[in-house]
């Protein structure tokens, strides 16, 4: 089988690498994919993700039988909706409708409200004023979010008046925009991954942790992701079957019975509370690097896991033992402003575990950095500790200029402690 994987960062590395290595996969073709797929993968560069007839028409020429949408920005802008309609193909992504899980957090609110899943409390505003007077009136800590896509960077969680202020005026840009402003929960979070088709799913029986923060401590704004490892050894596993049966299974309940139709990742992200698992988002693919992480991890063929799931026919799901865990490379200035263009060699020792997210190769072939994150660098190890130590000697060997990247030291501590 013939695979298109559509996006250019890490996490569609990741797909690439999985589905190259996959027996049941013939050809792997990437769009628009970076410099670092080309020895798995016919890499499509000179596409624009915007111009789905540009994508459809190399899915056509490569005639691929399926293609997997890595990114959020397509799936809410209804490419697997083109692609399905138009061209003979199989599409792994859910369509314009259903991506509002992730793409409006005023949907995915509405719906967990109206079918009763855990998530925090929450009061929907489309007028400044009314925001700012409510804000006033519940205090911090309190928790905002901007509705539709921000990559990571939508949210403060503000535990002072000030910050919170700043927060709604900057998302409200003073006047309008829509926002969620929601109760402040506290715990332990986890990502889980599951592969839903309508009411047929397979929860990964792997949990993700990922690092939000920009800096060490989970100090600092809200960004991508600067790290992730997985299995999450120290969250029990009920939590895990507890987010299940309570959050997955009735969601993806609550999808049919609205009349959806979810075929593709859905992605939660979940806090284990004192008053049980609840939501904290549901993403509509791979998170990023979850996926980095977790695809390191997966032992199954992902073709077959794709027609499996298309099909509805029960398998399984095989993981590889031990842990991974992933330590991102970040352009110093990220999630603010950054410059690009700055030079980083990875040696060949550490390139069949690194991830590509904002590299690209300038005329000369120097990688040069095209983006706020740059690389994952990934170890594989028996413990949490040794797979933290095989990643963090490969970030060691990275070349870069110690002014122009940074990372954070602490990935997978909280796994230790
Ligand atoms: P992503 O890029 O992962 O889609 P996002 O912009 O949709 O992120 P959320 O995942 O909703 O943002 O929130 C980002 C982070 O903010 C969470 O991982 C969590 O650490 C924190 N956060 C979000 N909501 C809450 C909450 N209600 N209480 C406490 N912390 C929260």
């Amino acid at each position: 089988m013939k695979v298109a994987v559509i996006g250019s960062g890490g996490r569609e590395h990741a797909l690439v690498k999985k589905f190259y290595e996959s027996p049941s996969v013939t050809e792997v073709v990437a769009i628009p994919g970076n410099y670092a797929m080309g020895g798995m993968a016919k890499v499509a560069n000179d596409v624009d993700l915007d111009d789905f007839n540009a994508v459809a028409e190399v899915c056509d020429r490569e005639a691929v039988e399926w293609a997997v949408i890595g990114p959020e920005a397509p799936l809410s802008e209804g490419l697997v909706d083109f692609l399905e309609r138009q061209h003979d193909i199989k599409v792994f992504g859910p369509r314009k409708f259903e991506a509002r899980l992730e793409s409006s957090k005023a949907f995915s609110k509405a719906i967990m409200k109206k079918y009763d899943i855990p998530t925090a409390k929450y009061e929907l505003f489309t007028d400044y004023d009314a925001a700012q007077e409510y804000l006033d009136q519940v205090g911090t800590p309190i928790v905002i979010k901007k509705d539709g896509l921000a990559a990571g960077k939508g949210v403060v969680v503000a535990m002072d008046e000030e910050t919170a202020r700043e927060a709604l005026h900057d998302m409200m840009d003073g006047s309008e925009g829509q926002v969620v402003i929601e109760e402040y929960l506290e715990g332990e979070e986890f990502s889980l991954m599951v592969l839903v088709n309508e009411e047929f799913i397979y929860p990964f029986e792997v949990m993700a942790q990922d690092h939000k923060r920009a800096f060490d401590g989970d100090e600092g704004p809200n960004t991508g992701g600067m790290g992730a490892y997985a299995p999450v050894t120290h969250i029990p596993e009920s939590a895990r079957i507890e987010a299940v049966e309570k959050i997955v299974k009735p969601m993806t309940r609550a999808m049919m019975d609205e009349g959806l139709s979810y075929f593709g990742v859905m992605y939660l992200g979940a806090m284990v509370t004192e008053d049980g698992v609840k939501v904290i988002e549901f993403n509509a693919r791979f998170g990023d690097p979850e996926a980095q992480v977790l695809l390191s991890l997966l032992k199954s063929d992902l073709g077959e896991v794709l027609e499996h799931m298309y099909t509805k026919k029960p398998f399984e799901l095989e993981w590889k033992e031990g842990f991974v865990a992933g330590v991102m490379l970040a352009s110093k200035g990220y999630p603010g402003d950054y410059e690009k263009g700055k030079a980083v060699n990875i040696p060949e020792v550490i390139s069949t575990r690194s991830f590509v997210s904002g590299l690209s190769r300038t005329d000369a072939g120097t990688p040069v950095t095209s983006g706020g994150r740059v690389l994952l660098v990934c170890g594989h190890g028996a413990t949490i500790e040794d797979a933290l130590e095989e990643a963090y000697t490969g970030v060691a060997q990275v070349e870069y200029e110690s002014e122009d990247l940074f990372h954070r030291s602490d990935i997978g501590q909280r796994a230790m402690k």
